[in-house]
């Protein structure tokens, strides 16, 4: 099957920036781990899954709908992918990980990516007594 989204994509990269300035080094989609998670930090167990709206048809989100034309082909089709990432993120919770998920969108948008990114840093700081904050730019 055709690889359903590339790699690096930009919004990725803006993620992985913001987490590497604020001290976080993580791997990038690991082949040994269920759905090669875009983004995990083993030390800590935790994944972040960067979706990308279209694909993963995020839910009243611009990006994220269905096709007018050949609907019943992207129907299905989307479907299969947003049943697999359950599938995977299930699968990881059971391997011990905590799956972080954030949405294209999320991150184009700077202050939810904020929002998003202290989500991420209050579980961190609370689970492993560390103290990550949020670095300016
Ligand atoms: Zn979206």
């Amino acid at each position: 099957m055709a690889k359903i989204k590339s790699k690096d994509t930009k919004p990725e990269i803006i993620l992985r920036k913001a987490l590497f300035r604020d001290g976080l080094r993580y791997r990038k989609h690991r082949k040994d781990l269920p759905g090669k998670p875009d983004i995990s930090i083993e030390k800590y167990r935790v994944i972040i899954d960067v979706r990308g709206c279209f694909w993963h048809g995020h839910e009243n989100c611009p990006d994220g709908h269905t096709p007018k034309s050949n609907s019943e082909f992207w129907i299905n089709k989307l479907r299969n992918n947003k049943s697999r990432d359950k599938k995977n993120l299930e699968k990881l919770s059971n391997l011990g990980y905590k799956v972080f998920v954030i949405w294209e969108c999320e991150i184009k948008r700077k202050g939810v990516l904020q929002e998003k990114l202290q989500v991420l840093y209050d579980y961190l700081n609370t689970h492993h007594n560390l103290g990550i904050e949020q670095k300016p730019n």
